[in-house]
């Protein structure tokens, strides 16, 4: 392993300083929703905000009686991302926004906090769903190749179908 020297270090620190980020923070970040039930993942496009701009996660099950409250929440076929808005309102600029027009619908659309996939457990769902078409390349290849094809096709028909935010707004 080569070890970058010192002053690359250096230069690499600044340079995510000075665009506003933490220099712990990773692009994607998995959070539990308040039940605990349900983990969601998490995706800060280009590198702007970080894990600290979420402040909670609901899934179907508790995000009963929470308030719409669009400044802040993004709902998605019954999930919420609660976003910290005092922490997204510091980054406004960088995101080539104001503090004042900032809102989490906006921030959400924009991918500076989305989901990783086109919903908030995609990434879990994805695997389960491919190893069941997977058991199939075993048996029959052309089968195989046939169904995973289709499951692409298929899915995003299903997200659009279901309503999903990110699904409907590429359509
Ligand atoms: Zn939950």
């Amino acid at each position: 392993m080569i070890f970058p020297p010192d002053n690359v270090k250096y230069l690499v620190k600044k340079m995510v300083l000075t665009l506003g980020g933490d220099p712990a923070m990773c692009q994607s970040y998995r959070k539990t929703c308040a039940c605990g039930q349900s983990v969601s993942e998490i995706f800060f496009g280009k590198m702007v905000l970080g894990e600290r701009c979420v402040a909670e996660v609901y899934c179907p099950k508790c995000s009963q009686g929470i308030d719409r409250d669009p400044e802040s929440r993004i709902w998605d076929n019954g999930w919420i991302l609660e976003l910290n808005m005092d922490v997204v309102r510091t980054q406004a600029h960088l995101m080539g926004t104001s503090p004042e027009e900032v809102n989490a619908g906006w921030v959400f659309d924009e991918g500076f906090a989305t989901w990783v996939g086109m919903t908030p457990d995609d990434f879990q769902t994805r695997e389960v769903e491919r190893s069941e078409i997977q058991k199939l390349a075993k048996t029959d290849l052309r089968a195989y190749i046939g169904a995973m094809r289709d499951w692409g096709l298929n899915r995003e028909k299903r997200f659009v179908h279901e309503g999903w935010r990110k699904a409907i707004g590429r359509r």
